[in-house]
């Protein structure tokens, strides 16, 4: 592919700087060899952009030595990103909680909070979380000006362009415009970014988990909690991380006459894998009675925790076993479908669910049984262990995307 070509100059410059940026971002340390022939752009062009880059101190030359570069004669030094170059807020919001965090350009996590959020509300849990990233710069002595970009991600549908949330039907969240009021809220003036909360830790794990993710063409981000969602993710030579859909796997219907889901439908994935619906059919279970070793984990008719609900299942409480179990089996299912249809080279697993090995092994069980034979790929499911600050964290790779995309002059 050829990046400099074109009459509009200042775009095929920003172009070219953006795709060198990358380069050095995903494969640094990194060459100018390297990089001009992974893009198929002359040595000159290069040097004049990472001169640049240099200049404004977003990548640095290391001191180790590479094998000599014949045409030039001289040893060529590899490049790499600057770690503490640049700062991003990422901010995970989603109705029961929001967590957030500072990281560097690497997404080190440089600083981090969370906060439980007493209602559902879209301006509470707006008025609670910016207060969150205020208290949170003000605690490590920083102010807007330190910060190059601020990533937010919440559950379901979002318009990344506009900042508007399409869908959150259980919600007061539809139609609201996060972009804009985020904007007004906080009157950050550098680049905001908005995305779903799994295409978010699909970017981090694209950005950040570089030894496992960089040389596969495609891997999928499966990410379990209220809802379900499945990314899939395409890498190329010249481009990294470019998200097909927002994978919104949770309303496939694996049960035509199972438990409603929130989308109005019958047996969606969701109403039966997703922690809500493990939860709600514990509390069903409780309600009539049932699930003695869950009740004496949660005596006074409170809602279980999954960390409960675990606890339970390995206890040996034979109620919550069969739910847990309906739950994985299903989850099975949709994923050896997924596979089948987008043959991922790797498959990333987060969910509280497989907290438990039992459950993980279930899992790949009834994957493995149930993968086309014919068509079989020969994707690695990889677990990710569940981390609060996660999505915050991916949150922050959106914002760090959209910089090195814009070329961080
Ligand atoms: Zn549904």
């Amino acid at each position: 592919m050829q990046f400099e070509q074109g009459n509009n100059l200042p775009r095929v410059r920003v172009t070219n700087q953006s795709a060198i940026l990358r380069m050095v971002y995903h494969f640094g340390p990194i060459t100018r060899a390297d990089i001009a022939k992974r893009l198929d752009l002359t040595l000159p062009t290069i040097t004049t952009n990472i001169n640049d880059m240099m200049t404004a101190g977003v990548v640095q030359e290391l001191d180790a030595p590479e094998p000599m570069d014949h045409r030039h004669g001289r040893r060529s030094r590899p490049l790499d990103i600057v770690p503490n170059a640049r700062q991003f807020i990422g901010v995970e919001m989603r109705g029961s909680e929001s967590a957030a965090c500072l990281t560097d350009y690497r997404g080190q996590v440089l600083c981090s909070r969370s906060v439980p959020s007493p209602s559902r509300d879209y301006e509470d849990n707006l008025d609670l979380t910016c207060r969150l990233i205020r208290s949170m710069l003000d605690d490590r002595g920083l102010t807007f000006d330190d910060v190059d970009g601020l990533g937010f991600c919440v559950p379901g549908l979002v318009d990344t362009r506009s900042g508007v949330l399409n869908v959150r039907p259980s919600y007061n969240w539809y139609d609201k415009n996060l972009l804009r009021d985020v904007k007004r809220r906080l009157r950050f003036d550098k680049p905001i970014t908005i995305e779903n909360n799994a295409c978010a830790r699909a970017y981090g794990a694209s950005l950040f988990q570089r030894e496992l993710l960089n040389d596969v063409p495609t891997f999928a981000y499966l990410f379990i909690h209220m809802g379900i969602a499945c990314p899939l993710i395409l890498n190329s030579s010249s481009s990294f991380g470019s998200i097909v859909g927002a994978g919104e796997v949770g309303h496939m219907v694996m049960e035509p006459n199972g438990p409603q889901c929130t989308c109005g439908n019958h047996g969606c994935l969701e109403a039966i894998s997703s922690d809500r619906a493990i939860i709600s059919r514990c509390m069903d279970a409780l309600a009539r009675g049932g699930a003695p070793i869950l009740r004496t984990l949660c005596p006074k008719g409170e809602e279980p925790s999954m960390a409960n609900i675990l606890q339970a299942q390995r206890e040996g409480d034979s109620d919550v076993y069969l739910i847990v179990e309906r739950a994985v089996y299903t989850l099975g299912l949709a994923i050896a479908n997924i596979d089948n249809f987008t043959c991922p080279r790797i498959m990333l697993i987060e969910g509280e669910l497989f907290r438990a090995p039992a459950n993980r092994q279930q899992l790949l069980d009834v994957v493995h049984r149930n993968i086309c034979k014919v068509t079989r790929t020969d994707t690695d499911f990889v677990f990710v262990e569940p981390d609060q600050f996660s999505g915050a964290r991916g949150a922050a790779a959106v914002a760090i995307f959209h910089d090195l995309g814009s070329g961080a002059g």
